[in-house]
C-alpha cells in the first residue's frame, strides 16, 4: 500500500476511485460513459443537484447563499473576487500569510487598490499575525484559511464588519465552520473535495451587483448563478467525483466526525515531531495546520537519507515545498490514520538507525 501525502491533487477514498472508474465505463446503467453524457441530460442534472445538496447539507449553507461549481481553480478566483466585489476607486484589505495569499493580493492589485493589513513574511510565514486592524471602508477583507505551503491555519476568523472572502482550498470540509461568518468562500476541489478541475464557490447573494463594473460573463458570478453552474459546459467528471466524495463524507457522519479524526491524525504526527530528536516543526505551535504538517530535520544533512527511507516505506509526496524545505505531510480528509502511523513508524525507525 502506498501512503500518499501529496499536497494536491491528493488522495480520495478508495471507494470513490472504484465507483468513479466504474462510471467511466457505464454510468448508472445508462450504457454510456459519464465522460460522454450530455451536461444537459437529466442524469447529469441530478448529479449537479445532488452535489449542491450535499455541499449545503454538510456545510449547513443557508438559502441566501449560492453554491457554484466553476473552472479555473482557486487562481481564477484570485481575479474574479476583486472583479466582482471591488468598485472602481474602492479598496480591498488582504491578509498576507503565504504564497497563495500573496498571489491573491497581487491579482487584486491589477484591478484596484489593495491594503495589506498584516503579514508574516518577516518569519517566512511560519505564524498567523493577530490583533491587526481591518479598515472599515474596505470593500472586503480577503484571507487564506489554511496555508498549504507553510503549514499554518487560521482557526479564528479575524473580526471585522466588512464582507469577508476566504480561500479555503486546503481546509474546506475538514472542520466545522459557520458559513454565516463569511460572505464568499472559494476552494479549488483538488485538496479536500474532489479531483482537480472544479472549484467550489459559496456566495452570499446580497454582496453581488455592487461593483458597478461591466464584466465578461464568464468572469461574472451572476450568470453562473442564474444558470445553476451551467452557463457553459461544466467539468462534468470532476463534479461527479466530488459528489461521490461528498457522499462518502456524509456516510461517515459528516464534518464534525471527520474533524475529530483530523484532530487525532494531526496530533499523532505533531507529537512524534516533538518527541523525536531528529525532527522539528516549522510552524508556530498555536497556528499549526491540521491539513499540512511541515517539519525539518535538526541536521539538514540527513534529509536526503530520510527521504530515501520514506520512499522504501512507500511514503509518497512528503518532500517539503521549496520555500520551506524539509518535509510536508498533507493529511487531508481521505488520508487514514494508518498512513499517519506508517510515517510515524518510519520516523522512529530512522531515529533507531541513526542514534
Ligand atoms: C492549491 C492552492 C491554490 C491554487 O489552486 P489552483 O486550483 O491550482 O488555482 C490556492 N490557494 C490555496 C490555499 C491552495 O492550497
Amino acid at each position: 500500500m502506498k501512503h500518499n501525502f501529496g499536497a494536491g491533487p491528493c488522495i480520495l477514498p478508495k471507494e470513490v476511485f472504484q465507483e468513479a472508474s466504474q462510471a467511466v465505463l457505464d454510468f448508472n446503467n445508462t450504457g454510456l460513459s459519464i465522460l460522454e453524457i450530455s451536461h444537459r441530460s437529466k442524469e447529469f442534472e441530478e448529479v449537479v443537484v445532488e452535489t449542491e445538496r450535499l455541499v449545503r447539507e454538510l456545510l449547513n449553507v443557508p438559502q441566501n447563499y449560492s453554491v457554484l461549481f466553476l473552472q479555473g481553480g482557486a487562481s481564477q478566483q484570485f481575479a474574479m473576487v476583486p472583479l466582482n466585489l471591488l468598485p472602481e476607486g474602492g479598496k480591498a484589505a488582504y491578509f498576507d500569510t503565504g504564497v497563495w495569499a500573496t498571489k491573491a493580493a497581487k491579482e487584486a492589485k491589477k484591478i484596484g487598490q489593495v491594503e495589506i493589513v498584516a503579514s508574516s513574511s518577516d518569519k517566512n510565514y511560519n505564524y498567523i499575525p493577530k490583533g491587526f486592524e481591518i479598515p472599515a471602508d474596505s470593500a472586503y477583507f480577503h484571507y487564506t484559511s489554511n496555508n498549504t505551503i507553510y503549514g499554518t491555519e487560521v482557526f479564528e476568523k479575524p473580526t471585522t464588519s466588512v464582507p469577508t472572502v476566504v480561500d479555503m482550498s486546503s481546509d474546506i470540509l475538514s472542520r466545522v465552520i459557520d458559513i454565516t461568518d463569511y460572505d464568499l468562500i472559494y476552494a479549488g476541489a483538488q485538496k479536500n473535495m474532489g479531483p482537480a478541475g472544479v472549484t467550489l464557490v459559496i456566495i452570499k447573494d446580497e454582496i453581488l451587483g455592487k461593483s458597478g463594473r461591466s464584466l465578461p460573463s464568464i468572469l461574472d458570478y451572476e450568470p453562473h448563478i442564474k444558470a445553476g453552474s451551467m452557463y457553459n459546459t461544466p467539468p462534468v467528471y470532476s463534479i461527479y467525483v466530488s459528489m461521490l466524495n461528498l457522499r462518502w463524507l456524509k456516510a461517515k457522519g459528516g464534518i464534525s466526525v471527520i474533524e475529530q479524526e483530523n484532530i487525532v491524525k494531526a496530533r499523532t504526527l505533531y507529537d512524534e515531531i516533538e518527541r523525536n530528536p531528529f525532527f522539528k516543526g516549522t510552524a508556530a505551535v498555536e497556528d499549526r495546520s491540521r491539513m499540512n504538517v511541515t517539519f525539518v530535520m535538526e541536521n539538514s544533512d540527513l534529509e536526503g537519507d530520510f527521504l530515501a527511507l520514506a520512499k522504501e516505506r512507500n511514503l509518497i509526496g512528503i518532500k517539503g515545498h521549496r520555500s520551506v524545505g524539509g518535509f510536508r505531510a498533507s493529511i487531508y480528509n481521505a488520508l487514514s490514520i494508518t498512513s499517519i502511523n506508517a510515517l510515524v513508524d518510519t520516523m522512529r525507525e530512522f531515529e533507531e538507525k541513526h542514534k
